[in-house]
């Protein structure tokens, strides 16, 4: 075992070996499964609504953003992405929405969830099926390809970005009902595209059409790419220390993306523990996304912070001797 773990991981490590307690299978309550479930027979297809939302935005991004490029275009861009995947994609979508990691007022909850619906791929229930959906076929015997994104990467970027894949037996999607029946969250849904609007208009009339440009439409096809890439590379490239026995894909830690990334490179650790809102476990893991939860934990705005040996153990968790790497680690 690495030397140079953080205290944190060490309890995490030696809370898994300690045998003798009582061990369960990770499960989703979200997804229902029944015996003809299966991940791998399914097909491919081109989403209209997606192809036309990514091709305009990308369209408008290299003609508009080549047109209209400034400084102060750029620091937008560069701001508001952060902020967008930040406190959006990572802390709302992902660490509260789907594995409820900590608490925090609904009207955070809420403002977050907008954030990341600001990101551009899917409202809230839409990334919550995609996310549950991908993960459930992952942690199976066999899954399409779809899911494990093993074909070449510019098959599995065009399928990823534009792209839909319809399972001839998937199992039935059932979020929960404060989720299903918030109002809100039905309206974020139905208007996830929409809701760039009132940005739009405040970044045209702080800095005209090159803000907007840069803002919304390059930030959108930039953070999709983006959000793409790193799961193409985060199942098939990097190293990991943790093996679900049984899964026909694993996870792997992209080192040096940790900052770019807000904490979500380190996918290794996800897998192993998917509740847990600290994400890089390891001392020299970069977090932000954690750094900041750690603030708002601070001034009183987030609690209930769920960490790795808060989470129920898993029978088919096992943490390998040495880290290992694939060839083509990075
Ligand atoms: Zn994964
Ligand atoms: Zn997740």
């Amino acid at each position: 075992m690495k030397t140079n773990n953080s205290l944190m991981t060490q309890q995490t490590e030696s809370f898994y070996l300690n045998f003798g307690k009582q061990y369960q299978r990770y499960t989703n309550k979200r997804i229902i499964e029944n015996k003809k479930c299966n991940a791998l027979d399914g097909d491919v297809s081109l989403s209209i609504s997606k192809s036309f939302w990514f091709l305009s935005m990308s369209f408008l991004s290299i003609v508009g953003g080549y047109l209209t490029f400034s400084f102060s275009a750029l620091v937008v861009f560069l701001v508001f992405t952060a902020i967008t995947l930040c406190f959006g994609h990572s802390l709302g979508m992902h660490r509260r929405l789907i594995h409820q990691s900590y608490e925090c007022p609904k009207w955070l909850e809420y403002f977050f969830v907008h954030l990341g619906c600001l990101v551009g791929i899917a409202g809230p229930t839409g990334m919550m099926n995609t996310h549950d959906l991908r993960d459930w076929a992952q942690r199976q015997s066999e899954c399409h390809d779809y899911f494990s994104h093993k074909q070449v990467i510019w098959k599995d970027a065009f399928w990823q970005t534009i792209c839909d894949i319809k399972l001839e037996n998937p199992p039935r999607f059932q979020p929960e009902e404060s989720y299903s029946q918030d109002k809100l969250y039905q309206w974020m849904e139905r208007y996830w595209m929409w809701q760039q609007l009132p940005w739009a208009i405040l970044l045209f009339s702080l800095g005209g059409i090159g803000w907007v440009i840069w803002g919304i439409c390059v930030r959108i096809v930039i953070s999709t790419i983006g959000h793409w890439l790193i799961g193409y590379f985060a199942h098939n490239h990097g190293s990991r220390k943790w093996h679900i026995e049984g899964a026909s894909v694993q996870g792997y830690n992209i080192k040096f993306a940790g900052l770019i990334t807000m904490g979500e490179c380190w996918h290794n650790n996800h897998h192993a523990f998917p509740g847990s809102a600290l994400l890089g476990l390891e001392k020299n893991q970069s977090d932000p996304g954690w750094w900041v939860l750690q603030i708002f934990s601070k001034i009183g705005l987030v609690w209930n912070i769920v960490l790795p040996h808060d989470l129920p153990e898993r029978m088919e968790l096992t943490c390998l001797q040495n880290e290992v790497s694939n060839k083509d680690a990075i």
